[in-house]
């Protein structure tokens, strides 16, 4: 099954109530409200990494009425579509932009942080890409262009590369490209040798990828990684901090070490956002911190991210790290080490010329 065409894989994807109960204990009428709401799709590839109800796997893909009791009030606090010049583009850093060119997913995570649109038929605007690359063309500042979603992979090789990606690349002023996506690991058979074959032409171009659990490196997403990575692609990882997924030092250590040994580089772990719907996914900050203790110094500085809250409004990514200086006198700091000693460290060369 895992090497079958993927187009096959997602048309055979579970989408209704029906089907899901009949394949898993779950009551009908508390998963039709939810699916009303927010859609479904779990493809057979990801369905296939599920053990038994109510593991992370299962967490991320099956329908929770948790979704619909969510006391979150804001379907896009980070004020996504108030920093939209025009449909799908979001310009909120000076020199980069992220461009919603897909509502299409291999699988509707249950945590998206836009849930508000993903699946939804109404959620792309007409004329949303011709818009978006006019507006990267008429803007000078923008260095680096980010396609989201949505996934990109879930749009056809020829309109991802003949109408998004040759024309970003004609523009003068961009110079870097990006793709956010979860296919390698949602559905790993997307990524074709003729797709990578043909996405290598558009270098600079960078691949960040939603990886949240250990279980989800299978042989089939190490060779999807493989073969970007052949390419010349350098890949990185965004994990989303999700409760009851990841959010143990030890699941999340794994992870990170299993990432950077098929050539994905941590990136961020997200702490999750105030989206509505995702409430309980939500772990505390002070948990976020406890797991970046727990990485650092105690696996290869390579294994670890940036653990970034972003801020509702609009505000933007901001990095947080566990507390190191424990006390600063004039001249000395006094610094925590991994194994919880404390270290006195000069931080300027004042006292010794005084000397
Ligand atoms: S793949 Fe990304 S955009 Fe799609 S539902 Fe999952 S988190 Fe959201």
């Amino acid at each position: 099954m895992n090497d079958r065409p993927w187009q096959d894989l997602l048309a055979e994807s579970v989408t209704s109530a029906d089907e899901l109960c009949r394949r898993f204990p779950v009551a009908r009428k508390t998963v039709l409200p939810v699916i009303d709401q927010y859609p479904m799709r779990i493809n057979p590839y990801f369905l296939s990494l599920i053990r038994e109800p109510g593991d992370p796997i299962w967490r991320q893909a099956i329908p929770d009425p948790a979704e619909l009791e969510d006391t979150l009030p804001e379907a896009d606090p980070l004020a996504e579509e108030a920093q939209s010049p025009v449909p799908g583009l979001i310009h909120r850093y000076p020199d980069r932009v992220v461009f919603l060119v897909s509502s299409q997913c291999a699988l509707f995570c249950r945590h998206c942080m836009r849930k508000r649109q993903v699946g939804k038929s109404n959620a792309m605007k007409p004329g949303t890409v011709d818009n978006g690359i006019a507006y990267i063309q008429e803007t000078p500042a923008i260095r680096d262009v980010i396609l989201s979603g949505g996934d990109p992979f879930l749009l056809s090789d020829d309109h991802l590369i003949e109408d998004i990606l040759k024309p970003l690349r004609g523009i003068p002023h961009v110079e870097i490209l990006r793709i956010h996506t979860r296919i390698p690991c949602t559905l790993p058979q997307r990524i074709t040798e003729a797709l990578v074959r043909r996405l290598k032409a558009f270098a600079p171009l960078y691949i960040n990828i939603q990886f949240n659990h250990p279980a989800e490196i299978t042989p089939n997403a190490t060779q999807a990684c493989a073969r970007l990575a052949d390419a010349g692609i350098p890949l990185g990882c965004q994990t989303v901090l999700l409760k009851g997924v990841n959010d143990s030092p030890v699941v999340m250590r794994r992870l990170m070490q299993k990432l950077l040994a098929i050539r994905v580089r941590p990136y961020y772990i997200h702490q999750g956002d105030l989206v509505k719907g995702t409430g309980h996914f939500r772990t505390s900050v002070r948990e976020g911190l406890d797991i970046m203790s727990a990485l650092r110094g105690h696996t290869s500085g390579m294994c670890v991210p940036q653990y970034m809250i972003d801020l509702p409004g609009g505000g933007g990514k901001i990095p947080l790290l566990p507390e190191y200086v424990i006390e600063k006198r004039h001249n000395e700091w006094y610094i925590q080490t991994f194994d919880n000693r404390i270290v006195a460290y000069p931080v300027s060369n004042e006292g010794r010329r005084r000397n």
